[in-house]
């Protein structure tokens, strides 16, 4: 069967068509700049060259409608009819306390996504938007939902809770989330497959290192802390996002600055992270890392080394929380291809865990493999992400009733 993945944003959708038997690549591409001017759509199909062209498209329907076209087309379309696809699988981001997993999209599931627009006003309109266009377009097709929060469901409330009255919990949803859940569940997953032992009996520490952030700890099968929190803003240093601040400094920037809550927030999203750090030189880890190397740009190194603290710091307690850990795993754009920012965070910080990397083998990107000493007490792992994977995986799942 054919599984078309959906990741819908305000003015982008990315797609890729997966074959669930052989789990490959069919076809893959992305619409941007949907209802802005110049919009334009890329598009892949395996083994061929990328085509980008411009296009425009008003708003998501468009964007749909020129997905299909393309999916369809008789030059390079990866399927004759659109009878083909047998699912589609929706990224949504989140699905606050309502789904632990994947689902079967219904009128139910669809006010539920409504309903969590208040904690990612941003995200899930557009998500619920490629959803209904989808319905519409490809009529009798099963539409799954798979939410970036499920998988970080599984933690206690001790995890969970924010130390504030506990009726801001009850009346308004006010907790942990996490998110990045398919990328931490496909990770780890794979993980003890690499490890070649059962991944309920593991115990694991992600880190999903890309212009988006996360750490997550793993049990016996189950999330039980992740970095991020009510919103994707808490934890890691990130691209543009502060990550963890004291609160104070809120009121400290709305005083002294003149600035109300949104615009202290969109700083703290926007303006704050590497990019802050690095007093506005680039939130890019190629360019940060190059003027790191090079050794006589003082903005970017205090950049690096604040995020790699960051990142170890996280390490160090989620071990403390696992009571030890068998394995570390880097993913995403920095934790697949930056062997620097890898070393930087395994020596010295976590050497008291037994980390050991394997110089040479560490020197790769985008590749997967085991990159600490045979003898390293803790393994490190460097695991490329496959968020549309994982999607497909559980739309699979869900439509053959698994
Ligand atoms: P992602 O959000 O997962 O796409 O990751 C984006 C981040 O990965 C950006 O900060 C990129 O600079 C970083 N990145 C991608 N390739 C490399 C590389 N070869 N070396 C260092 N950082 C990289």
């Amino acid at each position: 069967m054919k599984i078309l993945v959906i990741n819908c944003g305000s003015s982008s959708l990315k797609f890729q068509l997966i074959d669930s038997e052989t789990e490959e690549l069919t076809a893959k591409g992305l619409c941007e700049r949907i209802g802005i001017a110049g919009s334009r759509i890329s598009y892949t199909l395996t083994g061929h060259e990328k085509r980008k062209w411009d296009a425009p498209m008003a708003d998501h329907k468009d964007a749909v409608r020129l997905m299909l076209q393309t999916l369809t087309n008789p030059e390079d379309g990866a399927v004759k009819e659109l009878s083909e696809i047998g699912a589609v699988g929706h990224r949504v981001v989140h699905g606050g306390e309502h789904f632990s997993e994947a689902t079967l999209i219904t009128p139910q599931v669809k006010e539920a996504i409504m309903e969590c627009t208040v904690l990612a006003p941003l995200h899930n309109p557009a998500n619920l938007q490629g959803i209904e266009d989808c319905e519409l377009q490809l009529p009798g097709v099963p539409q799954v939902a798979v939410f970036d929060t499920a998988f970080h469901q599984t933690m206690d409330e001790e995890a969970y809770l924010y130390a504030i009255p506990y009726r801001y919990y009850k009346q308004f949803g006010i907790r942990r989330y996490g998110f990045h859940g398919t990328s931490h569940q496909y990770v780890s997953r794979r993980a003890a497959d690499i490890l070649g032992k059962p991944y309920e009996s593991l115990k694991l520490i992600i880190c999903h290192l890309g212009n988006g952030a996360s750490v997550s700890a793993i049990k016996d099968g189950r999330c039980i802390d992740t970095s991020m929190g009510l919103t994707p803003l808490e934890g890691l240093i990130m691209g543009t996002r502060s990550g963890d601040v004291d609160p104070g400094v809120l009121e400290m920037m709305a005083g002294k600055d003149g600035k109300n809550i949104h615009e202290v927030m969109r700083i703290l999203n926007k303006e704050s992270g590497v990019l802050g750090l690095s007093d506005g030189f680039s939130s890019d880890f190629r360019d940060l890392e190059d003027a790191y190397l090079e050794g006589n740009n003082p903005a970017a190194t205090r950049a690096i080394k604040a995020f790699v603290l960051r990142v170890a710091k996280y390490i160090g307690a989620y071990a403390a929380e696992l009571n030890g850990a068998d394995a570390i795993c880097f993913t995403a754009g920095i934790g697949e291809n930056s062997p620097v920012i890898r070393e930087l965070i395994c020596s010295p910080y976590l050497e008291h865990l037994g980390v050991e990397l394997d110089k040479e083998a560490n020197n790769i990107r985008g590749k997967e493999r085991i990159v600490s000493t045979p003898s390293a007490k803790t393994k490190v792992l460097v695991i490329p992400t496959n968020e549309e994977l994982e999607i497909a995986r559980h739309t699979l799942a869900i439509v053959k009733g698994k």
